[in-house]
């Protein structure tokens, strides 16, 4: 049994794989909701894809269920204990400047060029085959095998939602849609926003401002929590001040920093603009905060009170805060890393609601209770209110659990590379399962094509992916 070649069985399935793989990507799985019906909720292309996956299954000899469109499933195997494959067969619109069309399949210099090649129907098809070869040797399993095909992973998750409401959950599984060698613990993440109503402000009863130089009338900054805003524009109406002389002190603000941005005088209002650095919010360090370096800038001016106060908490508590230290819920973990704040929208209009929406990303040895309670006590300074949009909670199989072990051996034997797991800031599929990691099908080093126009897999890497995927399966259910 131990002298198996996974890679020997699957390079002799391999024209078989590959036109397989191909005739699955030539599915236009794009969400559609003109075409959802009842047993198809995210339209006609993604059912047919999932149709298309069943097939392959049931002709291996595998058991299907259709769960109403949402999710299907393939199980082969027997016992009590349950090993999931989670994987999906929805893609990301194709958009433009492909150089060769996004559903045709075509194999260019060694690499397999499609719309969901890397993400996530080249590793679909290649577990598969892992899982046929370990059907068609008739090696003895004590446990199911269940493949569980998602229709929705690039929106919105009902497929799993939907799909575990009523299904088993895996005894433990993985995931083969994000990278080699295994990705073991993710951060929990929070979308919330900080919201202050004209009407909370007034009643902190906070006595007129003295000596005003400027109105804080509008500022506006960010489109999305999890990115670090690269635009803010603020207009204020100059008091004690002439606007002159504030975009003047703008000016001179922005040659000693080096930061971009400029002054406009308008209708005697002043328009100030500043630019920053855009980057993902799961590490707002490597950017520059357009809204909080502009509210920098306001703290130096003499605002309203309500402007005042607006600016300052976000300045002593958001600027530069990537850890929230001025907050207090800095907390770093060894294994999972720091807790993140990024500061992604920021809005406020002297008339209507002053709002920040952080994105809020944390190890699993701190709290969100705890953190979140200190969070809501700096800003109920300034009659803020704290609202939860979407919590993720982090998700963490022990590295010594026996399905991260047996992954990790597996590996090293297919690659003869060390692989050393990885703990992430982002989320994977694998969270959907209650015991659960992903593993592949990226190999370390490879460019990540996933969603970019030529999408590609290597034919090489999908079968070696195979391989691994065939004695990964097999190990986790002997
Ligand atoms: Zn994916």
């Amino acid at each position: 049994m131990t002298s198996i070649n996974w890679l020997e069985e699957t390079n002799k399935r391999k024209e078989e794989l590959i036109a397989t793989t191909q005739q699955f990507l030539q599915i236009k799985s794009v969400l559609d909701p003109e075409s959802a019906r009842e047993g198809s909720p995210f339209g006609e292309g993604i059912r047919q894809a999932l149709d298309f996956a069943l097939g392959v299954c049931e002709k291996a000899g595998m058991t299907t269920k259709d769960v109403r469109g949402y999710a299907g499933h393939a199980e082969f195997g027997q016992g009590e204990e349950l090993i999931g494959i989670l994987s999906h067969v929805d893609v990301v619109p194709e958009g433009d400047g492909w150089s060769t069309p996004p559903y045709a399949a075509e194999i260019v210099d060694g690499r397999l060029v499609a719309r969901g090649a890397i993400d996530d129907k080249g590793p679909t098809m290649a577990a598969i085959f892992a899982a046929k070869i370990v059907m068609e040797l008739g090696l003895p399993l004590s446990k199911r095998v269940r493949f569980i095909f998602g229709t929705d992973e690039e929106s919105s998750w009902q497929c799993v939602n939907t799909y575990f409401e009523t299904e088993e959950m895996p005894t433990m599984g993985f995931t083969p849609d994000a990278d080699f060698p295994l990705i073991y613990a993710e951060k929990g993440l929070t979308d919330l926003s900080l919201r202050q109503t004209l009407a909370s402000f007034q009643s902190l009863g906070i006595p007129a401002a003295e000596n005003v130089e400027a109105k804080l009338v509008s500022l506006q900054a960010g489109l999305r929590m999890n990115m670090v805003p690269d635009k803010a524009v603020a207009t204020l109406v100059p008091i004690g001040l002439n606007s002159e002389a504030i975009a003047q002190n703008y000016r001179q603000h922005l040659d000693a920093t080096g930061l971009k941005g400029k002054a406009e005088v308008q209708d005697g209002l002043v328009v100030l603009h500043m630019e920053g650095v855009s980057v993902h919010g799961m590490d707002p360090s490597k950017g520059v905060n357009a809204g909080t370096e502009l509210i920098h800038f306001l703290r130096t001016l003499s605002l309203d009170e309500r402007g005042a106060v607006f600016v300052g908490l976000a300045d002593r508590y958001l600027h530069k805060q990537h850890y929230g230290e001025a907050i207090g819920i800095a907390h770093n973990d060894e294994e999972m890393g720091a807790l993140t704040v990024n500061t992604g929208v920021i809005e406020y209009d002297e008339k209507q609601d002053a709002l920040f929406r952080l994105n809020i990303r944390y190890p699993h040895s701190v709290a969100f209770e705890k953190w979140s309670a200190v969070l809501a006590e700096r800003f109920s300074e300034g009659a803020f209110t704290l609202e939860v949009a979407e919590h993720l909670t982090p998700h963490r199989v022990d590295p010594n659990h026996p399905l991260v072990t047996t992954l990790q051996r597996v590996y090293t034997e297919q690659t003869g590379e060390e692989a050393g797991i990885i703990a992430i800031g982002g989320a994977t599929y694998g969270r959907s399962l209650d015991v659960g990691v992903a593993f592949g099908p990226l190999f370390p080093g490879r460019p990540d094509s996933a969603h970019q126009r030529d999408e590609y897999i290597f034919v090489d890497d999908l079968i070696k992916a195979t391989a691994i995927y065939a004695q990964a399966i097999y190990e986790l259910a002997k």
